[in-house]
């Protein structure tokens, strides 16, 4: 009988007798290798009911206590890292190098989050009028709902629940069911990082879960990744709850390189962010957008003769630039792209479908696949394709490149090679995308800067790391405050709107 991955509320795992669970696939396998339990509206009762008891106190500890624990985290998760790197590889399929990379962001995350105190200080003002003060302060906004995607098992929900968790919050996390090992990791280095009980929860599962998260009164705020379809909803249904929502979704991220680039280092860097992850990335490089016949020309040959020379792997093959997809299922849907490209005229430039990993006859591989010629109208441009299939499209100026990339539904990252300043900068001012690389291909930025896409890569208005992540998890409270003369004559009653104003 397979293990079941229970859920973790209060401090403890929980695993249900009977009830809904799903598979956990091994993806350089193809085998089943343990189940995920799959909760219910009765689990999120639990659950939430465990998170609103601990965040009333978590919220009244001191910052430096707070801070204390993100620290301790920090040291446990760095003495972790093998352990997470294996099963993050094992669930996921990415290459141990690449979830040690993850881990590594991760870890930036919980960096970041113990400047809470600072991030997240108040404002204040003397004696706005009439001997009153006036001080504005940034509390914790209570139960925080996490969802999160299989992509970056433990990066994504770091990043989101680190910040969370150090201004006070308490957490009920749905972690993608595809990939729940790193989850309950993380739980028990929370827990032997001080964390009390109660701050941190855990509810497997699927869309019965994120409706029951959505819809249930104990939760201030959602916050959300994955993709554009499920984050929209999510949006939706969370504000149309009194919810507040951040919700971070696909991407087609656009690579432009102008003619003046270092092509050589630009088909490199093409490459690397367009395949890296077997393309499960939402900064992945979607699409590679020369400007001019000259330099698309060039290019193609280069990233052909690099991508010939791309190894593809089982997660513990120390060897592979990449592995296999997450699932049978995503293999289909990225094959069927392929099929769908060619029948729209694309020019099948590298097939990596029907691909053979001696040994592992079942894992989900695709091979690098490459289309040149992607032109606007097609399937292949406009959906995000969350596989190793990338395509190179056509531009004659840079006015046009810029014009091809804000006409994507998606704006999450969008870079541009070039060795010419003015362009750079006229592709940074003019381009709708929320993170933008100058010869820098995947512009993901470090912590301390915020994370978020525009147009249809986000909903809502915050974002998932950063300054402003601080500021989605506060809410403000202001406060008026005098401390009359005790030895003053009584004031007399006044009706007036405006008795703190100096002004006749
Ligand atoms: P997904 O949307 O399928 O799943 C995300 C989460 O939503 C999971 O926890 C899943 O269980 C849940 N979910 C799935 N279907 C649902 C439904 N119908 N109703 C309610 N909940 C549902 O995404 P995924 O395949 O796990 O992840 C890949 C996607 O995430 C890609 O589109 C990628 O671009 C995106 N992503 C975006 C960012 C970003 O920051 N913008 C980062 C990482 C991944």
């Amino acid at each position: 009988m397979s293990t079941i991955i229970g859920h973790y509320i209060a401090g403890e795992i929980h695993v249900p007798q009977g009830g809904r669970t799903g598979p956990i696939f091994n993806p350089s396998t193809g085998e089943e290798i343990a189940r995920c339990a799959y909760g219910d509206q009765a689990t999120m009762d639990q659950a939430v009911q465990a998170a609103t008891e601990a965040a009333r106190k978590w919220s009244q500890t001191s910052h430096a206590t707070r801070i204390a624990v993100m620290y301790k985290l920090r040291e446990l998760m760095i003495a972790a890292t093998d352990e997470l790197a294996e099963v993050i590889g094992r669930e996921h399929g990415k290459t141990i190098a690449d979830a040690k990379g993850e881990i590594g962001r991760a870890i930036e995350g919980i960096e970041f989050a113990t400047n809470e105190p600072h991030v997240t200080k108040g404002e204040f003002s003397v004696n706005v009028g009439g001997g009153i003060d006036v001080f504005s302060m940034r509390v914790p906004v209570g139960v925080v709902g996490c969802i999160t995607p299989f992509n970056f098992p433990i990066m994504v929900p770091m990043v989101m629940m680190g910040m969370a968790i150090a201004v006070g919050n308490a957490i009920v996390w749905k972690p993608s069911e595809k990939v729940p090992g790193a989850a309950m990791i993380l739980a028990r280095l929370l827990k032997e990082a001080g964390l009390p009980e109660g701050v941190f929860n855990i509810v497997h599962g699927d869309k019965v879960v994120v409706d029951a998260l959505l819809e249930h009164p104990g939760i201030a705020a959602v916050s959300f990744v994955g993709s554009t379809g499920v984050g929209e909803y999510v949006y939706q249904k969370g504000t149309a709850n009194n919810k507040r929502v951040a919700s971070f979704t696909g991407g087609k991220n656009h690579m432009v390189v102008m003619p003046d680039a270092d092509l050589d280092a630009a088909a490199g860097a093409f490459v690397s962010a367009g395949f890296g992850s077997a393309s499960q990335r939402c900064m992945a490089v979607s699409l590679l957008l020369p400007v001019g016949e000259q330099t698309a020309v060039k290019l193609r040959e280069l990233v052909i003769e690099k991508i010939k020379a791309l190894h593809v792997g089982p997660y513990n093959d120390p060897k592979a630039d990449f592995g296999a997809v997450i699932s049978a299922q995503s293999k289909a849907a990225v094959e069927k792209a392929i099929a769908e490209a060619i029948d729209a005229g694309a020019e099948l430039v590298m097939d990596g479908r029907g691909i053979r990993i001696p040994g592992h006859d079942n894992g989900y591989y695709i091979g690098p696949t490459l289309f040149d010629h992607v032109t606007m109208d097609m399937t292949f441009y406009k959906e995000e394709i969350f596989g190793p299939a990338r395509g190179i499209m056509r531009a004659a100026t840079l006015d046009e490149a810029i014009a091809i990339t804000n006409a994507h539904d998606y704006g999450n990252g969008s870079v541009i090679f070039t060795r010419d300043g003015k362009s750079a900068h006229r592709f940074m001012s003019e381009v709708e995308a929320g993170m933008i690389g100058v010869n820098v291909p995947v512009p993901l930025p470090v912590s301390y800067f915020n994370f978020g896409g525009l147009r249809r890569s986000k909903f809502g208005d915050g974002h998932l790391y950063g300054p402003d992540a601080a500021r989605f998890y506060t809410k403000f409270k202001t406060v008026s405050q005098r401390w009359p003369d005790a030895a003053a004559a009584p004031a007399a009653v006044s009706l007036a709107f405006n008795p703190v104003s100096d002004k006749s």
